[in-house]
This record gives C-alpha cells, structure tokens and sequence, in this order.
C-alpha cells in the first residue's frame, strides 16, 4: 500500500520550488531594504510558551495545537511537553528574552520563514502545516506609531513585490492594555441578553473572549454585532492620539486602508495597532496575511529589562505562503518553473560511457552545470531527447573522432550550430557562448 503525506500537508514538487523561491528571494531583498535580519527557531516548543502568549482561550491554543505526546519530551519546563509552533511570534519573543537582545539592540528587527502547524480541519487555503514569513520590530525603541506605519507599508510592500494586487487591508486600534479591558467590558455589557439565543460556541467566546465575537462567521452571531456601534469609543485619549499617528505615517507611505472597528484578531497578546490584508478571491479563507502590536508579550514572557525606565515594544506581521501562492495563480501571475542546464554530454556509443562521465565531471569543475543520460547505453536519440527536457543550452557529443583528436563536437541547442572545439578548451570556450547568449 502507498503511504500518502498526512491530510492537511503538502510537498513542494521541484516543478513548483520556483515560486517559492521566488517569494523567499524578494522577501529577504525588501527585508534588507527595511534593515530586518532573518531569525530561525525551532520547529517545536514548550507547550507552556504557546499556553501563555497566545492565551488558553484561543482556539489555536484551544483546539489547534499539536502536541507531541512522546515519553522523550520529558525535560519540558512545564511537564507538558512539547507542541509544533502554529505561529512564529512567541518563538521569536522567546529567544528575544533568552538571549537577552535588548541589551545590546535599542531595536530589534527579526524575520523569518517557515512552516507552521494547526491541527485544523483542512479545506483550501487552511492546512495543518503550512509557512509563513513574518517580522518582528522589537526592543525599547519599537514603541513609536511610524514603526506601527513602516511594518504595515512593508508588508503590503511585500505582496506587492511578490507580484500580487487587488488585495485590501484593514486597520484597527484596541488601544492600550487598559483600554482593551475597558472594551472588553463594554462589549459585554451591549451584548448582555443579546446573545443568549445564539449557539454554545458565541456563548463560550462571550464568557472567555469577547473579542472574537467581533469577527464571529455565525450569521446569527454577525446580525448581532452589526447593530453595535462602536467606533472608536474604546480608546483613551493617548490611545486614540495613537491611532491618528499611525494612519498619518500610512498616509504619508501613500499606503491605501480602511479603518474597520471590528478587526480584533483572534489572539490574546494583541494592543494598539491591528491590521489585517485580504484577498477576496480567495474565498472563505481570504486572509493573506495579519499583524499587529504586542507591547505586553515581552514582559509575559519574562523578558523586559529593569536597568531601562523604557517598556519594551513589539509589532510584527505573517503572511501565509500558500495563500499568496493561490492569490498569484488566480491573478495568472505564478512564475513558471524552467529547468535549464548548461550542458549535456551525449556518449557517441555505450562504451564512451566512463569518458563522458569523465568529461561532465572536468565542465563541473569549470563552473558549468553539466550533466549526463545514466540509461546504460542508451540510443542518441534518447540521449538528445534527455538533453532537451533538462533544458540544455548546449549539448557535447563524445564521438569516436573527437576521441581520437582530442576535441568535442559542440550543438548550441538554441540556434542548431555545431562546433568542434578542442578538448582542453571545452570550457573556456562554453563559458564564452552562454554568456553571449
Ligand atoms: P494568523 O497567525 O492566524 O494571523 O495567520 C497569519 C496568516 O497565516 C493568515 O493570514 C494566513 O495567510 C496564514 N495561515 C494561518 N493559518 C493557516 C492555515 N491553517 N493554512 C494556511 N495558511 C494559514
């Protein structure tokens, strides 16, 4: 019986590796331009680490982590083991703490690119392993709003490098922690009796997040939510100077948003600025990509510094790979994937076979990506046929007089010119027509 990948995963073929290069390629030129380093965690961590940055009562702590249940993740500081990260924000705090980065960096900017896992149930565009790329501005000079600004522009800076357009973002402000909690409870209370008729699950995010009521896909749940108005009657008056200070810098970028009031985000680390890009023709998961700030993270998990009077600050972004890829197939914008090669080296007859291996061994030296037909003595035909779905630009052929004069027959498989070049000079010479080509 063929054993399948597990549901919810995929493999990346080498016929499609070209787009992701190329989203990873224009990541890491634009996360230069922006002065952000690239960061890798590990793909697991303490359970804990998720539990008390994301929060118990998200549904991604709740319901979608995967856990692995193993006697060897003994050695867990919380005896709980270890889970798959399913998001690269508190791997990243996390190591901003353990190595104490804010000693030597006013301001940390981290990136990083990677596969996530949710133990979600799967449909297009949601998948239990999937990747991200993602940044973090973090330290005690990352509490200004133009940094709230800059994250925003670079992200939307991203996708649109990545080719892609027709894409909205969203913008909102939770304000700070106090006037979170403040907006909890006026939530609360205009919802009270009012959700009494809705299913168990409105009921339970009502008790234990009032927030994701806000973004509830209940239609009954969404009725409800529409009759509330709310603005921005959360902020203080700090939090609302905040909010104006954020969209100045945007508009100044001539970053285009629109301000919706009931963007909240479903994780609990989220203050002040939270956006949220989208791509409609994506269907029901319709979300690029999503950040925010999370001042408070820091210090939740167990970092911050008492030497510097300064809270530490934080705001990051991640963008789902796989659905920009999707984004760009429907735009008709996907890179297709050309296989080239420089040269093949044809075996006139099966005994040439050790010369010719001999041969693409000396062009490899020489910096060309050389290769060869390892059927055994197969017809010329085929070889040249093998040659051809390489995309090779050349092809050498090891014939019986080149053998004996010490020269190879050259094809330039663009134009059809033959050449016959000396042996020693195979190189040098090929190196001149790609380049020329
Ligand atoms: P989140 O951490 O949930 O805000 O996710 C950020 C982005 O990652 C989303 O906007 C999606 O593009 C992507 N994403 C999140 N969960 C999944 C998933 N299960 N499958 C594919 N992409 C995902």
């Amino acid at each position: 019986m063929k054993i399948s990948s597990p549901r919810g995963t995929s493999d990346i073929l080498p016929c499609h590796i070209a787009e992701w290069h190329q989203l990873e390629t224009t990541a890491r030129t634009l996360f230069k331009t922006y002065g952000y380093s690239e960061i890798r965690t590990p793909v697991f961590e303490d359970t804990g680490l998720f539990k008390r940055s994301l929060g118990e009562s998200t549904e991604v702590v709740n319901k979608q982590l995967l856990e692995i249940k193993s006697q060897r993740a003994e050695g867990a500081s919380d005896d709980a083991g270890f889970a798959l990260r399913p998001e690269g924000t508190a791997p990243v705090v996390r190591a901003y703490n353990q190595y104490d980065l804010g000693r030597e960096e006013f301001l940390s900017k981290l990136f990083y690119m990677g596969p996530m896992f949710r133990g979600e149930r799967p449909q297009k565009g949601r998948l239990r392993e999937f990747h991200q790329i993602g940044a973090e501005a973090i330290g005690r000079g990352a509490n200004h709003p133009l940094l709230d600004a800059e994250i925003i522009a670079l992200c939307v800076k991203l996708l649109k490098g990545f080719g892609l357009n027709d894409f909205k973002l969203k913008i909102n402000s939770l304000g700070s922690a106090e006037d979170k909690k403040n907006f909890a409870n006026w939530l609360r209370a205009e919802l009270k009796g009012k959700i009494d008729h809705l299913g168990d699950e409105s009921k339970s995010q009502y008790e234990r997040n009032v927030f994701r009521l806000l973004d509830s896909k209940d239609p009954a749940c969404k009725e409800v939510i529409n009759t509330l108005e709310i603005g921005s009657r959360h902020l203080s008056e700090a939090g609302l100077k905040y909010f104006e200070e954020v969209k100045k810098g945007l508009d100044q970028l001539g970053v285009v948003y629109e301000v919706s009031s009931h963007l909240v985000r479903g994780l609990d680390y989220y203050t002040h600025t939270v956006f949220e890009i989208a791509y409609a023709g994506l269907g029901a998961q319709d979300a690029l990509g999503a950040g925010g700030r999370y001042n408070g993270l820091i210090e939740q998990l167990g970092g911050g510094d008492r030497r510097f009077p300064e809270q530490v600050g934080a705001m990051g972004f991640a963008l789902g790979m796989e659905r920009i890829l999707l984004a760009l197939e429907a735009q008709g914008k996907l890179v297709q994937a050309k296989r080239f090669l420089d040269v093949f080296v044809v075996a006139g007859k099966p005994e040439y076979e050790t010369e010719t291996f001999g041969l693409v061994h000396e062009l490899r030296q020489g910096g060309l990506a050389a290769d060869m037909d390892f059927g055994r003595g197969r017809a010329f035909k085929k070889q040249f046929e093998q040659a051809n779905k390489l995309g090779a630009r050349f092809v050498i052929i090891l014939g019986e007089e080149e053998l004996k004069n010490a020269t190879v027959g050259v094809k330039n498989m663009t134009t059809g010119e033959q050449t016959i070049v000396d042996r020693k000079k195979a190189v040098e010479e090929l190196s001149r027509q790609l380049e020329r080509l």
